[in-house]
């Protein structure tokens, strides 16, 4: 099919196929705004050159019938010599990925047309203007067809700058860069082996090609997988007319947005640069003035801006922003798209255009997204005074985060503990640092990727994290890090930036998030960022028809939980119940060789855990909790193999009698497991330890039962883990129930079950004439679905695999919608099939990713689960799912 479109063929709505910047010319073309001529190359054409490393054969006839068309609309032909067309060649994807694909202008120019250029355009300015677009051209054209380094261009650039004592490059006269041109086309054919093409339409064809090669450079490549966007789509070329921004003091360049994009404030905003060319501005070679100066440098041209800006608003109903260039005071637009914005921006700005009638209230909440709710939560820095940086690492976690450097996970719990703010500071983190990451206000590591532990673990529970500062070298044994020849201790300060990845030394002054003031007190105010956010959530409860819990363990978590809209708990885990002084009673239980021992053991434990359930239930009295009975391996609470076995040996070394030690280190050795994630865990400890999950429901069930004569209404929901088969759950219920039974003024209780093993989803059906609710426990489904150690992969492999394009995100952080998402799909309609009232719902990290979202709304689900900081993210993208 057609591979070439004229701007006047396409629309809006084509941007698969032009790309976005094609498709916006081609509506601007379309919108009568002034658009210099041009054409698309789709990316179709770019693709069949990706995949087989040749054009399309067709491609070559359908440029030269679109050149001369547009040839004819000029009146000029490509690098004629005594009045060139000169074009520029652009690139332009269907997602904007700005700056990270290539652009030549000025095709067309040889050493014959220069002087063509020179003539048209007239005049000792005429000359000037001539030599510095050929000398720009063959900059680019170097730099981006031919690999020549860029520096290669600048250090000659600035020795005629500095032979010339000139300040900036408008003090280099005719001569100069002329002289100039020779001396760039030295250095092009020094690094590109050949001399730079004078044939103008080899010219085109070299850089038609270099724009596709664009498409897998090394910064777009890591740029889409930053942006999970998909690596098989490829760019589109935009061939347009050039138009001169630097023909003299009457012509300019310069971007412009018609609303604020930092903070969403009405009114344009924008920046120009007289006698330049649309790269200046951007690079930043002088100082760019504001619309106001246009202003008053050029009326007229600045009215036809402020009307065209209208024109966009208004025809695009958002904010705009735009490339544009004045030539000797007329305006021409160059791009247009809906413009990014801050995440603050974007609330203020879908919040204003409701007010102004320009879009519903539901357009409104489409335009927000989940991620960007999340980074309004995180404390900011305040960037005023631009600061100086120590490292840069990935923006793993958003969040500001100040604190003393610690190397362990204990000393990070140690200082935490008596009141220091501390950053965890690792080559990479493992489970074991679990406690060190919850004690720190943030966490850097010098490897791994947004997949990587530190940075998921960091995520869920929306704490502040940098990995993979590669600069950083980590030395946990001397308590200290390098870093380009500066040396940070144990205990110096540091400041890391979550959102952009940057490290600062010593302490930098941070801004309160007024969003998450807002969910803690439930007061609006007239703060515009915080009357955008309430509005929008607001709406999204109206429509959304999943419901959303949080992940809570504790009282204050399930309180916090509830100020942040929770509607219930989804998942209480238990084990963490089992920790601190309580291990000691964990052991006995484990030690125990009789069953009076053991009952000891448990009796000792059901009153604290009985304590627990109450201080939730009351918190979250009206509300259903769901409590998942002990999950994890026993052994994990015991002390390690390497520990015990150095204490029972010196112990021995000194005579003295390990006692206890002795009984566990035999234990330990007892239970060791060679893949403990599929070992003695979940049900199966209920199956196998007489008494264990009964003390545990009796501390369910006269929690709410004392909870509830207390005058509050518990809702407790008992969730069995690890059910593979509809037996393991059948006999824990029998067991259960028993225990509800005998206990006195017990409120109705929901016995049900998660769904996490790959048989239970599949076995759904049988399970369900069993369980009054289901609950997908979506990591282990993954980690089994996929047969992923969760522990293990995500510093290992899973980069190799992102970049292969087996998954464009982990599976961890985003559903796998076709494989463990079908898992979840043939679960949900067989077993509604069989119980259509059963509620099912999901928990893990999953219940607060905005796709994932996305996904349990279309199959269904009564509900997510998430922890208590993501809450408002899923109650947002719930809503939006449903709109
Ligand atoms: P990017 O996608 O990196 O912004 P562009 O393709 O938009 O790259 O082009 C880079 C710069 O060159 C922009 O400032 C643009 O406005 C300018 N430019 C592109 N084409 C032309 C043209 N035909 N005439 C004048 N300036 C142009
Ligand atoms: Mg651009
Ligand atoms: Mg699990």
């Amino acid at each position: 099919e057609k591979l070439v479109y004229d701007f006047a063929e396409g629309n809006k709505d084509l941007n698969d196929l032009l790309g976005g910047k094609g498709a916006n010319l081609a509506e601007m073309t379309n919108l009568g705004l002034p658009v210099p001529p041009g054409f698309t190359i789709t990316t179709d054409a770019c693709r069949v050159y990706l995949d087989t490393g040749s054009q399309p054969p067709e491609l070559a006839a359908e440029i030269d019938e679109h050149l001369l068309k547009l040839e004819g609309t000029m009146g000029r032909q490509l690098g004629d010599p005594a009045d060139p067309l000169l074009v520029s060649v652009r690139s332009g994807a269907k997602f904007s990925m700005p700056g990270m694909m290539e652009t030549v202008l000025n095709v067309g120019l040889t050493d014959e047309s220069v002087h063509g250029l020179a003539a048209q355009a007239g005049g000792d300015g005429g000359e000037r203007f001539a030599w510095d677009s050929y000398r720009r051209l063959i900059q680019m054209f170097g730099r981006t067809v031919c690999d020549v380094p860029a520096e290669a261009f600048e250090e000659a650039l600035d020795e005629a700058k500095r032979a010339k004592n000139a300040e900036s490059d408008l003090d280099l006269d005719a001569g100069d860069l002329r002289g100039l041109v020779a001396t760039f086309k030295d250095v092009f054919a020094r690094h590109a082996g050949r001399d730079f093409p004078q044939e103008p339409r080899e010219q085109l064809d070299l850089a038609i090609r270099a724009v596709f090669d664009s498409w897998n450079a090394e910064r777009a490549v890591l740029y889409r997988r930053q942006e999970r966007i998909p690596s098989d789509l490829g760019t589109a070329v935009n061939v347009v007319a050039m138009v001169f921004g630097n023909l003299g003091s009457d012509s300019g360049t310069g971007v412009a947005f018609t609303r604020d994009p930092a903070s969403g404030r009405q009114g344009v905003y924008g920046d120009y640069l007289a006698n330049a060319q649309g790269e200046d501005v951007v690079a930043g070679i002088r100082n760019t003035v504001s619309l106001d100066e246009l202003e008053q440098l050029d009326k007229a041209s600045f009215d036809s801006l402020m009307r065209a800006m209208e024109t966009l608003e208004g025809h695009y109903r958002d904010l705009c922003d735009i490339e544009f260039t004045i030539e000797r005071g007329k305006l021409w637009l160059l791009q247009t798209r809906v413009g990014k914005r801050t995440a603050a921006a974007a609330f203020i700005i879908a919040s204003q255009l409701v007010d102004e009638g320009v879009i519903s209230l539901d357009e409104a909440v489409r335009r927000v997204t989940g991620d960007q709710l999340a980074q309004l939560m995180f404390p900011t820095f305040d960037l005023s005074d631009e600061p100086e940086r120590l490292a840069q690492g990935i923006g793993a976690s958003p969040g500001a985060a100040v604190g003393k450097v610690v190397f362990a996970s204990a000393r990070a719990v140690e200082l935490a503990g008596a009141g220091e703010r501390v950053i965890l500071v690792r080559r990479e983190t493992n489970p074991d640092d679990l406690p060190g990451i919850i004690a720190s206000r943030g966490i850097l590591t010098s490897r791994g990727g947004k997949t990587s532990h530190a940075a998921v673990v960091a995520r869920g529970m929306g704490k502040t994290c940098v990995c993979g500062a590669d600069a950083l070298d980590v030395n946990v044994a001397s308590g200290q890090f390098t870093v380009d020849g500066t040396t940070v201790s144990e205990g110096d300060v540091i400041s890391i930036d979550g959102t952009t990845g940057r490290v600062y030394p010593g302490e930098m002054p941070v801004q309160d998030s007024a969003v998450v003031r807002y969910f803690e007190t439930g007061e609006v105010g007239d703060d515009a960022l915080v009357v955008a956010v309430h509005r929008l959530l607001s709406h999204a409860d109206e429509r959304r028809v999943l419901k959303v819990r949080a992940n809570a363990d504790t009282p204050e978590d399930a309180a916090r939980a509830r100020r942040f809209g929770a509607q219930g708990i989804g998942l209480c885990r238990t084990e963490h119940m089992f920790l601190g002084e309580r291990r000691e009673l964990v052991e006995s239980l484990i030690l125990a060789d009789t069953d009076t021992d053991r009952q000891l053991a448990l009796d000792a434990l059901l009153p604290l855990q009985r304590k627990d359930f109450e201080g939730l239930f009351t918190a979250m009295a009206g509300l259903p909790v769901t409590i998942r009975l002990i999950d994890p391996p026993l052994h994990e609470f015991l002390p390690s193999l390497e520990d015990l076995s150095v204490r029972v040996a010196l112990a021995e070394e000194r005579g003295e009698d390990p006692g206890r030690d002795r009984r566990l280190l035999a234990a330990v050795r007892r239970m060791h497991e060679e893949n403990p994630m599929l070992g003695l865990r979940g049900v199966r400890l209920g199956l196998v330890i007489p008494g264990l999950f009964a003390m545990q429901v009796r501390a369910i069930a006269e929690a709410a039962a004392s909870v509830g004569l207390a005058g509050e209404d518990p809702h407790p929901e008992v969730m069995v883990p690890l059910v593979g088969a509809v037996q393991e759950l059948e006999t824990v219920k029998a067991e259960a129930l028993t225990v509800l039974d005998e206990v006195d003024n017990t409120p109705h209780t929901l016995i049900g079950t998660m769904i996490e093993v790959p048989r239970a989803a599949l076995t759904a059906a049988q399970i369900a004439q069993a369980a009054e609710f289901f609950s997908f426990g979506t990591n282990d489904l993954t980690q089994m679905g996929w047969g992923f150690s969760r522990d293990d992969v995500e510093g290992s492999f899973f980069s190799r695999y992102l970049d292969l394009g087996i998954f464009r995100v982990s599976p961890f952080e985003s559903i796998d919608r076709d494989g463990v998402g079908r898992l979840i799909t043939i679960a949900v309609s067989e077993s509604r099939a069989i119980r259509p009232d059963l509620k099912i719902g999901v928990c893990g990290e999953h219940g607060g990713d905005p796709d994932s979202v996305h996904f349990f709304h279309e199959v269904g689900l009564d509900y997510v689960s998430c922890s208590p900081f993501r809450v408002p993210v899923a109650r947002l993208e719930a809503g939006r799912a449903a709109i």
